[in-house]
């Protein structure tokens, strides 16, 4: 027998973090009906493939007021597995146009091509365009400490 599937209610979902995961989370439970928002401390998508030649002046975080360099990645840096590895498997890693020579069409490719594929993923499935606009800065997500007693519980995004 079939297993039954009890109907989800439709939620307000906060994802935190615009990189390879919290995209595809954004995707995901926007197929499941739910209202998405997705908030990041970064003004772009593609996380910790967003490039800066900045780094931390405080490598060991010993200063809580230092400022926070999120990407590790260097200016050389090429991917250490294959594309067809890396992608989402209904959204492969594949070269794109070949006219395009921002892109990189290597099977080990540069630091550049992923971040690239992670925009192209943001823009055509989850209807961004690249850019999370609306909701930057560092948050994190509380707990109400008030009951809601219709909807029983209740989260918070603090920024
Ligand atoms: C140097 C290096 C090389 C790598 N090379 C490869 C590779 O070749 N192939 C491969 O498959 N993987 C590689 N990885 C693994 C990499 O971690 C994954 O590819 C992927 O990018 C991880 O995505 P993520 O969404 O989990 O995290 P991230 O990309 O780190 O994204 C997390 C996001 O959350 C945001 N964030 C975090 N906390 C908060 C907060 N409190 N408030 C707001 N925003 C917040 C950050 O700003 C960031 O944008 C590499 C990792 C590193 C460090």
């Amino acid at each position: 027998m079939a297993p039954s599937c009890s109907p989800v209610n439709s939620l307000h979902v906060a994802v935190i973090g615009a990189g390879a995961a919290g995209l595809v989370a954004a995707r995901e439970l926007r197929r499941e009906s739910h209202s998405v928002v997705v908030f990041d401390r970064g003004t772009e998508v593609g996380g910790l493939w967003v490039y800066t030649p900045q780094s931390e002046p405080d490598p060991l975080s010993l200063d809580p007021a230092r400022t926070v360099v999120h990407s590790s990645v260097y200016d050389s840096l090429r991917t250490n597995l294959p594309r067809e590895c890396m992608g989402y498997s209904d959204f492969p890693f594949v070269p794109r146009p070949e006219h395009d020579e921002s892109r990189d069409p290597r099977r080990y490719p540069n630091h550049r091509e992923v971040l690239a594929y992670l925009r192209d993923f943001a823009r055509v499935q989850t209807r961004g365009d690249g850019s999370v606009r609306d909701r930057s800065g560092s948050c994190r997500a509380r707990r109400s400490e008030v009951e809601d007693p219709i909807k029983k519980l209740r989260w918070g995004v603090q920024r």
